[in-house]
């Protein structure tokens, strides 16, 4: 969702006759797009603009902008910060270009966010708002923004399930689905410019509903639309929800040869009791059933998970319940994340963040591991197998020789399962389709040969 903001900002810039430079010493403007996900990241903002307060000293006029979800969340203490010119909250990104311009004409500081950004879904102001969203997004949406052949599109704003942990409520605000034609016009041009995959984006992207008249869209038919446009080879979607996932979609995946059979599916614990804490809505054998359903309707489905570790009141016992979830799934990838405190969150105000950072560390690096070896098992089924590949460019290795093909870099691709792949071959395969064969196997990656 953040590298899409970003690029779209990038491209409105752009526009207007801005380039990009990846020094800040030659930069005129900074901008840190931002996450309040984990506090982690947002320490890292402050550390960058701390480093951005210094470089001012000697260079008075570089104009330093904070937009995002921090930007929303703590507005004014931003602003404040020496180093800070500008604070843009994600429902007026459409306004940062001119915002930019005007604060390096006038070297005035200025705050851009939502002051209720709770406000319900259907009221007058988040309608304007989204369709100035949506505008802005139909215009700076281009090929260029992407890696070549993929295309991001969000199909839906915000989130109204207030898992107890989590702050994507409270600083992107009430969940909105975009219009289909919007969604499906964009489609439609980003192919007519050469895009191949599109990724289409929700927090909890299985919620899209969009109501007209009588019809409800849903996911599924803004799959099927998609998949009818021509060029488009393969379309996905990230991230789904477990709760109320709608079956339709698994029928979709195993007869729509361009709907790719992967699911990215958290079910962030596998404790009962943690899952009520968090209030996820769903109990592990609700979650299991729903794995067992999809394995079922697409037998060769990929699917990843999150998994929060370290929520307050986490036992040894919850822990274990979540090591057993994993490996019931047996998923192709999942992220862990030590539980993080978020201001304002149900969590934070009512429950003690009372597992030690020592446990949670542990508990983080035990399920990495135990993810690691099942993926390695997992992906030992590839060997000998040839997989479609969207290639994505040079791998970072490309630069070394390769004694099996020294007349070509190593490429990086990724199958419609979100299998990496790395192989050898020209560079101009970049942003096309191959047919690799697999010849080794590890728990991150697939090693292969064009044939
Ligand atoms: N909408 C997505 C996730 C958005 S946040 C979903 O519901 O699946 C991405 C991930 O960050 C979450 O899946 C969760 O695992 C993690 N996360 C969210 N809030 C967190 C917190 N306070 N501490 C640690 N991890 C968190
Ligand atoms: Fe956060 Fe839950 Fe919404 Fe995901 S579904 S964004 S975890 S509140």
């Amino acid at each position: 969702m953040n590298k899409l903001d970003s690029s779209l900002v990038t491209a409105a810039l752009a526009e207007r006759g801005f380039d990009l430079t990846d020094k800040a010493t030659d930069a005129d403007v900074v901008l840190i797009n931002t996450c309040s996900v984990r506090q982690h990241a947002e320490d890292r903002v402050l550390s960058n603009l701390g480093h951005l307060r210094h470089l001012k000293k000697t260079k008075p006029d570089l104009l330093v902008a904070v937009i995002g979800c921090m930007a929303q969340r703590m507005g004014e203490h931003l602003l404040a910060n020496e180093a800070v010119d500008l604070v843009v909250g994600p429902g007026q990104l459409h306004e940062v270009p001119e915002l930019i311009e005007a604060a390096m004409s006038d070297r005035q500081k200025r705050l851009r966010v939502l002051d209720n950004i709770r406000r319900p879904a259907d009221s007058e102001t988040v309608r304007q708002l989204s369709d100035k969203l949506d505008d802005f997004e139909l215009a700076y949406d281009t090929d260029e923004n992407h890696l070549k052949s993929q295309a991001f599109i969000r199909v839906m704003r915000g989130c109204n399930n207030f898992c107890s942990y989590c702050i994507v409520p409270y600083v992107r605000g009430p969940e909105v689905s975009r219009p289909p034609q919007a969604i499906v016009e964009q489609a439609k041009k980003l192919a007519g410019q050469g895009i191949r995959q599109i990724t289409l984006l929700g927090q909890t992207v299985n919620a899209y509903r969009y109501i007209e008249g009588d019809k409800t869209y849903t996911l599924a038919d803004l799959l099927e639309q998609i998949s009818a446009i021509d060029s488009v080879h393969w379309v996905r979607f990230i991230t789904s929800h477990p709760g109320q996932f709608d079956p339709s979609i698994l029928n979709l995946m195993a007869t729509m040869p361009k709907v790719c059979p992967y699911l990215h599916i958290p079910a962030q614990s596998g404790s009962d009791r943690i899952l009520k804490a968090m209030n996820r809505g769903y109990t592990a054998g609700y979650y299991l059933e729903l794995i067992q359903k999809a394995r079922r309707a697409v037998p060769d489905i990929s699917l990843a998970g999150d998994f929060i570790v370290g929520f307050p009141g986490e036992t040894d016992e919850d822990f274990e319940a979540t090591v057993e979830l994993v490996k019931q799934v047996r998923y192709k990838n999942c992220f862990v994340f030590k539980y993080s405190p978020r201001p304002g969150t149900y969590a934070e105000r009512k429950l003690a963040d009372d597992v030690p950072d020592e446990v949670k560390q542990q508990r983080n690096i035990r399920l990495l591991e135990i993810v690691g070896q099942i993926a390695e098992e997992e992906n030992r089924r590839y060997l000998g197998r040839t997989v479609e590949v969207l290639v994505e460019g040079l791998s970072k290795k490309a630069h070394l020789n390769n004694a099996e093909n020294e007349h070509h870099p190593q490429l990086i691709g990724r199958t419609a399962g979100d299998s990496i792949v790395v192989f050898n071959g020209s560079e101009q395969l970049t942003g096309q389709f191959v047919n690799v064969k697999i010849v080794k196997t590890s728990a991150l990656t697939l090693f292969g040969r064009l044939p």
